[in-house]
């Protein structure tokens, strides 16, 4: 079943933590932190706790009011490996694997975060932050 949900390539940069890159069949191009891939797990059991919490897939949770900022470990994938010709699956660092994340996935995921990006960027600016980070 061909759709537009079709990478034309795919990378993932692994050790330079940047994220993943996929470049689509009809021209968009999408960049995915892997915090932001993380957190937006389409596995049962992440689908479940962000249900419980009305946590959109790619939001960070959560802390407990009060809770001091934990510190985390910036997230990578230890393993990337295609699940057939449909869909990519992580090894995450902090030790969650079972998330399928198929191309029609990411690519919803994929024009989420650009608008996420760009919100973040406005907000930047709004607080008269005129300079832009890096992406990534
Ligand atoms: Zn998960």
């Amino acid at each position: 079943m061909a759709g537009i949900a079709d990478p034309k390539s795919v990378q993932v940069d692994k050790s330079g933590g940047t994220g993943v890159e996929i470049a689509w069949k009809d021209g968009h191009q999408s960049h995915y932190t892997f915090q932001f891939l993380r957190d937006a797990c389409p596995c049962a059991l992440c689908d479940d706790e962000r249900a419980k919490t009305s946590r959109k897939p790619g939001s960070p949770p959560a802390a407990a009011p009060g809770a001091l900022p934990m510190f985390r470990e910036p997230l990578r994938p230890t393993e990337v490996q295609p699940a057939g010709k449909y869909a990519i699956t992580f090894v995450w660092n902090d030790g969650h694997q079972h998330g399928i994340y198929s191309w029609e996935y990411l690519y919803r995921l994929g024009v989420e975060h650009d608008r996420r990006w760009r919100d973040y960027l406005a907000a930047l600016r709004q607080q008269g932050l005129g300079r832009e980070p890096k992406r990534g």
